[in-house]
C-alpha cells in the first residue's frame, strides 16, 4: 500500500533526480547529517560503521546499511533497496563498486571525512561536489506538510515563552544552569522529541550571543536572555526544528537596557516585514542592521540575521550580508537580531517566519515585548 507519506518521499526521490541531471550529478552520496532523512525517511546512526545511500541519477538507489541496523530502517522497495553489510565486508569496497565508472559524484557534506578519504582512493576517476549543490535548493523550499511541522514546533516553544514571561519559570537566586535544565525539560514536555539547546544568558553574559549556561546566579534588576529549541517529531517519522529568543528581566529595568531593547524590538519587526517573496536575502539583514545602527548601536549586532531552519536547526538560506538570493515562498528562516554590550549586557529577539505568497508569516507569536517577571 502507498500511502501518502511515501508519496512524499517518491516525489522527493524524482525532485533530487531531476536537479541531479540538472547539474550533471551522476551519483548522489548521502550518510550521516539531515539530507538522508529529508530524502528516505532513514536517519543513519553517527558511528563508525558506514551508512550511504546512493543514488544513481538513473537506475535503483541502494541504501548501504550496517546489517544490525537494518530493522530500523523504514523499507520503501519503490525507492530504494537495502543492502545490510556483515561485520567482516568492506563497506566503502561496496559503495565504491556501486558507484561504478562515474565520474561526477556528490557526497553528503556532513559525511564523516575518513569515508570520503577511502572514496577518493577506491573511484580515482570521480570527481567529487557537495550534495548541497544538489539537496539545499530543494530543502529550502518547504511544503505544506513541513510548514505543519515548523508550525507545530513553534507554538511548543512559544507556550513555553509565554511561561517564562508569565513568571512560571522561576529565576532570581538560580544559576543559569539550572535554568536551562528546566527549559530542557519542558521543551521535552512540550513534545518534541529532544532538546537540541537551551541558551539562559544573565546580565553581562546576555552580551555573549552563544553563551554556554553556567554557574553564574541570576539576581534581581537584570536581563535574562533565554533561546531555545528542539525537534518536534511529525508523521512522516521527520522532525522539524524550533529556535526562538525572549528576553525578560527580573526587576527595575535600567533606562539605558530599555532604550537598547526599544531599538532591537523596532528593527526586528521591520526585518520581519521585509522578509517578502523576492527580496533578497541580504536585505532582510540590511533593514534591521540599519536601524540598529541609525539607533546609536552600530557594531554591536554581531552576527548574520537568521538562518534557514527545518529538519535542521540552521539550513539555507542563510539572511547575511553577500546572499543575494531572492526569498522564495516556502523558505522557513529565523529574523534573530541582537545587539551586545559587552560586559554590560546585551539582547536577541528570534522568530520563525516562512516567506509565503501572501506575505511573511511569523510561526513564533510569543509577546516580543521586554517583560518584568517578579520571579
Ligand atoms: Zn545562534
Ligand atoms: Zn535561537
Ligand atoms: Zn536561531
Amino acid at each position: 500500500m502507498t500511502t501518502s507519506i511515501d508519496a512524499m518521499f517518491a516525489e522527493r526521490f524524482r525532485r533530487v533526480r531531476s536537479a541531479m541531471a540538472e547539474t550533471q550529478t551522476e551519483v548522489l552520496l548521502l550518510s550521516v547529517g539531515a539530507d538522508l532523512p529529508w530524502l528516505s525517511g532513514y536517519y543513519a546512526m553517527p558511528l563508525e560503521r558506514l551508512t550511504m545511500l546512493a543514488v544513481p541519477v538513473d537506475g535503483t538507489p541502494t541504501m548501504f546499511v550496517p546489517r544490525l541496523e537494518v530493522p530500523r530502517v523504514v523499507e520503501r522497495p519503490d525507492l530504494f533497496r537495502i543492502v545490510g553489510w556483515d561485520e567482516s565486508d568492506d563497506p566503502v569496497r561496496l559503495v565504491a563498486e556501486a558507484v561504478g565508472g562515474a565520474k561526477k559524484v556528490a557526497i553528503g557534506d556532513q559525511t564523516w571525512s575518513r569515508f570520503l578519504v577511502d572514496l577518493m582512493a577506491e573511484l580515482p576517476q570521480a570527481s567529487w561536489s557537495r550534495a548541497s549543490s544538489v539537496m539545499s535548493p530543494l530543502r529550502a523550499v518547504k511544503d505544506e506538510a513541513e510548514i505543519a511541522g515548523l508550525r507545530l514546533a513553534a507554538e511548543a516553544v512559544d507556550r513555553i515563552a509565554a511561561e517564562l514571561q508569565s513568571g512560571d519559570i522561576p529565576l532570581i537566586g538560580r544559576t543559569e544552569a539550572d535554568v536551562s535544565a528546566e527549559l530542557v525539560r519542558r521543551i521535552v514536555a512540550e513534545g518534541h522529541s529532544q532538546a537540541n539547546f537551551a541558551i539562559v544568558a544573565a546580565g553581562e553574559n546576555a552580551a555573549s550571543p552563544h553563551h554556554t549556561p553556567g554557574n553564574r546566579v541570576i539576581g534581581p534588576d537584570e536581563v535574562v536572555l533565554c533561546d531555545f529549541g528542539g525537534t518536534f517529531p511529525t508523521d512522516s517519522g521527520l522532525g522539524y526544528c524550533s529556535d526562538i529568543t525572549r528576553c525578560v528581566y527580573t526587576g527595575e529595568v535600567d533606562p539605558n537596557f530599555a532604550q537598547m531593547y526599544e531599538v532591537l524590538q523596532h528593527a526586528q519587526a521591520e526585518a520581519v516585514v521585509a522578509a517578502t517573496v523576492g527580496t533578497p536575502a541580504e536585505n532582510v539583514d540590511g533593514v534591521a542592521r540599519d536601524l540598529i545602527d541609525q539607533g546609536g548601536y552600530e557594531g554591536l549586532f554581531i552576527h548574520r540575521i537568521g538562518h534557514g531552519i527545518g529538519v535542521e536547526a540552521h539550513e539555507d538560506p542563510y539572511l547575511v550580508a553577500g546572499n543575494a538570493t531572492p526569498l522564495v515562498a516556502g523558505n522557513a528562516f529565523s529574523i534573530e537580531p541582537g545587539i551586545y554590550v559587552p560586559n554590560e549586557f546585551g539582547a536577541r529577539i528570534e522568530d520563525i517566519v516562512v516567506a509565503t505568497s501572501s506575505g511573511p508569516m511569523a510561526l513564533n507569536v510569543a509577546n516580543h515585548d521586554l517583560v518584568v517577571v517578579e520571579a
